[in-house]
């Protein structure tokens, strides 16, 4: 048997090949380390894990699509953005992960959120393999017709590549329901199908699932709610710091409150804002989701409880518990030791990769309950793969059904990270946890199916 020293000697090489192979692309070396840095007590156990290739076969995507995307303003101007698909690993199902349109976007994020998309979606325990997508347009101050004309240029590129049972996208930072359903339509008038369940996020009334805008918001709560529980610890009355304002930080927001949380914080890139009352979710819907607009305008409106602080940092805030869930890198080892300092219990990841590596390990040092997105978040994927099944079956469920179904995942994942984590001596460390046990199962998979 190889020691874990020797095992971690071959995952430290494989890293180094992995930067070279792939350059210019920190997010997914950020990404390749933090799963291939905790794997070495497993790999290390069991010996069928060290097959030549196995890992190699896992950090490389199994197609990855670039495509141009031109498309008209309403001044007729042309402009052309870069469209992306990487179907990372159909070991466990068909491709599944959401497209972001973001200006951010370029081959290195869409992989970081493919790989980790493949872990996530395997610890959900549900049929679904692991893809990402997107494009660098930025949505912000579009109309609803360029937005309309963009997602109609970028789905008649990408229908070729995707289908119920090959890649089901869905949403992610600027796609919500508007894109999904301006995509969902011209993908039904290219191909001159019916097929409900090509991408989720959909509307309510033409194949929605209820409870998927609100999945990954809540999921995380309960995630958070049950790291707590495990320290003899409930949410009632603790004080929570939320960043971001988009559908993961507005439900991240509702949940809290609902279980008795004070979510006292929201952000975009302007700045944040503090509400000492408790973030008023109808104000927030409201200008985010009606209006489109930035969280300074919740501050004019709001009255005296709430103040606007332009750019800063929202974890300067003193809080019991923190729910990143704005975007990656966006909560730092600065941050963290603010955090630290004002007496933070439990950090959980509403966004995809928002912790810095540095301020993970600073956070799980001082004993902070730290999780990780691909099990923290993984609540909105989740019920993606339920309105599938829904949609496979031509039925709809109830919102409560959905809601149960949801939480008895989180409390699943919850379970077999702590675990796994337990079971390789890392008791208490989500991210050791989630990476072995979603690992395990795509890597069980892909040895049963052969080298392809
Ligand atoms: N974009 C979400 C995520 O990061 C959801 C993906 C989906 O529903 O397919 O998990």
């Amino acid at each position: 048997m190889t020691t874990r020293s020797e095992t971690q000697s071959t995952l430290t090489h494989l890293l180094t090949e992995i930067e070279h192979r792939n350059p210019a692309q920190p997010e997914f070396h950020q990404a390749a380390h933090e799963v291939l840095e905790t794997l070495a007590p497993v790999v290390a156990a069991r010996p069928e894990y060290a097959e030549p290739g196995l890992i190699e076969r896992l950090v490389e995507p199994e197609r990855q699509v670039i495509f141009r995307v031109p498309w008209q303003d309403d001044q007729g101007r042309v402009h052309v953005n870069r469209g992306f698909r990487v179907e990372f690993n159909s070991a466990l199902g068909p491709y599944k992960g959401g497209l972001r349109f973001h200006p951010s976007v370029n081959l290195g994020v869409i992989k970081f959120l493919g790989f980790e998309q493949i872990f996530k979606n395997a610890l959900t325990g549900l049929g679904i393999g692991g893809g990402k997508g997107g494009s660098d347009f930025d949505p912000h101050g579009r109309s609803d017709a360029e937005v309309m004309r963009f997602c109609q240029s970028f789905m008649t590129e990408l229908y070729r590549h995707i289908g119920e049972h090959t890649d089901v996208p869905a949403g992610d930072i600027g796609v919500g329901g508007r894109e999904i359903g301006y995509l969902f339509g011209q993908y039904r008038r290219i191909t001159n199908r019916w097929e409900a369940g090509v991408l989720t996020g959909k509307g309510q009334g033409w194949g929605g699932s209820l409870i998927r805008p609100e999945a990954t918001g809540y999921g995380n709560v309960l995630f958070a709610a049950a790291m707590l529980r495990e320290r003899g610890e409930d949410l009632e009355g603790q004080t929570a710091v939320v960043s971001g304002s988009g559908n993961v930080a507005i439900y991240t927001i509702e949940k809290l409150t609902a279980l008795g949380a004070n979510a006292i914080t929201c952000s975009d890139s302007s700045g944040y804002v503090v509400d000492e009352k408790g973030i008023d979710l109808d104000l927030l819907k409201q200008i985010k989701e009606v209006e489109r607009g930035r969280v300074d305008a919740y501050a004019e409106r709001r009255g005296a409880s709430a103040h606007f602080v332009a750019g800063g940092s929202v974890w300067d805030v003193p809080a019991d518990l923190a729910l990143p869930s704005a975007t990656q890198n966006e909560l730092t080892e600065a941050d963290a030791e603010t955090l630290i300092r004002n007496g933070v219990k439990a950090v959980s990841e509403g966004a995809n990769m928002p912790t810095t590596p540095e301020a993970v390990h600073l956070l799980q040092k001082a004993g902070v309950a730290f999780g990780p997105g691909k099990a923290a978040n993984a609540g909105g994927v989740a019920v993606s793969a339920l309105e599938m099944a829904q949609n496979h079956a031509r039925t709809a469920w109830t919102a409560q059904r959905v809601e149960e179904e949801l939480a008895a995942i989180m409390t699943n994942i919850h379970t077999t990270c702590h675990e796994t984590a337990e079971r390789y001596d890392a008791p208490g460390d989500y991210v050791t946890g989630a990476n072995i046990a979603g690992f395990e199962r795509v890597a069980d998979a892909m040895l049963a199916q052969g080298v392809i």
